[in-house]
């Protein structure tokens, strides 16, 4: 079976091995900066221990894996080594800058700004939000380097008190994880989870790898068959050198899953989903036939994130069929290219060839631009209950996507309603909405939409202004926010027109 836990924290990191790493990815890379960024933090950091008693060092050499594993480049590495050097060190940032340049300490005054994490309740909380956004805003590289911080962190956290243990698995699980998951780090968010979830839910973390284990044994003859079958079927349509292999569910993904489908482990069928990677996008769609000729696939499961990929960026086939015996198994096709930027992100914009230097890749989302108008909203404290929570399930909700009459998409969360969709297209639809059709048939503004929904918005142009129940029902921050300002500037108008000279 692969399994993405390439690195747990027993192994033994060097500098030579992570050198050799970053050459075999990238022969053209520049080792030596790599090299003596190394020997700069070890130097400052000696004599420091971490709590498990080892040389400090070790921690930011294990992050810098992390992150060479993903093939980003020197200077992310070089930046990586020496994050927690000013603030822990007396070696300043200006002395960083004098030896590495200005692009590499600017990375490593970035995650010195983010600081240590100290959780008091709802304001830090939303403080580290704040401070997570900004820095993503800023420059994406930073928030690489802070996942690979404390995903190691995470991986040793054993040796640290258990009420510290929580508050920073918490945290992982409620920002970080979230925030890898919208950059299309699924790798990252995984292992994240996985590493959290152990010290958020003991208990259930038990539960759940010992049904995955129990699962995976149970299963491995029969799958190992099937993927013997799936190799034979997609050589006979043409398709070459197509890799088939294994895919463990992710222990906090199963968990979540599980909890939608009341605990009950018959009813999930991506346990072990098997994999087929091929070389171009024709042969995905070959192989998706004659999965499909040989298999029956069940009503309403395929899904094909190729012609409209998942909001983060997701692409890949999916389809689950009815197997040999009777067995109901998940299949996931994708090239190779899709698979590692499945894996990687965003982050696979800074592969060395691509983007060598580049701050900020052309393709950055516009949501992760909108962060830096957004974080100020939350900075404006008296509200920042409200906006926290809307800004929540716009960034870290599953999306959805809906269609216009004409076959426009929109995507929107999960959970969006009708008055959602209608301010998604136009204020003034939004503003003027009476009633929906949804696939057709007539309903209420107030009703929630599902994936694939084909939506059309009836309007009364001699409406003026938008329903205040409608705060009730708008789940997005956009619909909340002009059915607020329409209610505000009304009102403003209202008192303008009722008293005389208040203008
Ligand atoms: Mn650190």
């Amino acid at each position: 079976m692969e399994n993405a836990t390439s690195s747990p924290a027993s192994v033994t990191h060097t500098i030579d091995g992570l050198c050799d790493l970053l050459r075999r990815l990238h022969p053209q890379a520049n080792v030596e900066l790599v090299r003596r960024a190394y020997t700069f933090a070890e130097d400052a950091h000696r004599g420091q221990k971490r709590s498990s008693g080892e040389p400090y060092i070790i921690h930011p050499l294990a992050a810098a894996y992390t992150l060479a594993e993903m093939h980003l480049d020197e200077s992310i590495l070089a930046a990586t080594l020496l994050h927690d050097v000013p603030e822990d060190t007396e070696r300043t940032l200006e002395d960083i800058e004098r030896e590495f340049g200005q692009d590499i300490a600017s990375m490593v005054a970035g995650i010195t700004k983010l600081g240590k994490i100290k959780y008091r309740g709802m304001e830090r909380y939303i403080e580290n939000l704040r401070k997570m956004f900004l820095a993503m805003a800023a420059d994406v590289r930073v928030v690489f380097i802070k996942f690979a911080d404390r995903l190691h962190n995470l991986e040793t956290l054993h040796h640290v008190p258990p009420k510290k243990q929580y508050r920073i698995a918490l945290e992982s699980l409620e920002i970080y994880a979230p925030i890898a998951n919208r950059l299309g780090m699924g790798d990252m968010k995984g292992r994240l989870e996985d590493s959290a979830f152990k010290y958020v839910l003991p208990k259930e973390y038990e539960w759940v790898s010992t049904l995955a284990r129990t699962t995976a044994a149970a299963k491995e003859t029969y799958l190992e068959n099937v993927m013997d079958t799936t190799r034979h079927i997609v050589k006979d349509m043409g398709v070459h050198d197509a890799v088939v292999q294994g895919r463990a569910k992710r222990l906090y993904s199963l968990y979540k899953k599980l909890l939608k489908n009341e605990r009950n482990i018959n009813r999930i069928y991506d346990i072990i989903a098997i994999r087929v990677i091929v070389r171009s996008v024709g042969d995905c769609y070959a192989a998706l036939g004659a999965i499909h000729s040989t298999w029956t696939p069940l009503k309403g499961r395929i899904k094909d994130y190729i012609a409209q990929p998942k909001p983060n960026g997701y692409r890949s086939l999916h389809t689950t069929v009815f197997c040999d015996e009777g067995q109901i198994v998940e299949f996931q096709i994708r090239t190779r290219e899709m698979h590692e930027a499945n894996e990687y992100g965003i982050a696979a914009h800074w592969s060395y060839d691509e983007q060598k230097l580049k701050k900020q890749p052309k393709n950055v989302p516009a949501w992760v631009q909108d962060l830096a108008i957004i974080q100020q909203e939350l900075a404006d404290k008296k509200d920042y209950l409200r906006s926290l929570e809307e800004l929540k399930i716009d960034v870290f909700h599953d999306r959805i996507f809906i269609f216009t009459p004409k076959g426009d998409v929109i995507d929107l969360p999960e959970d969006s309603t009708c008055i959602d969709f209608a301010y998604a297209i136009h204020t003034d639809i939004g503003n003027t909405a009476i009633a929906a059709k949804v696939n057709e048939e007539h309903v209420r503004l107030d009703t929630p939409l599902r994936n694939g929904d084909m939506v059309e918005i009836l309007v009364d142009k001699s409406r003026k202004k938008p329903n205040s129940d409608w705060l009730e029902t708008a789940k997005t921050r956009h619909a909340r926010q002009k059915i607020r300002q329409y209610s505000r500037s009304g009102l403003r108008s209202w008192i303008q027109e009722i008293i005389p000279g208040s203008k």
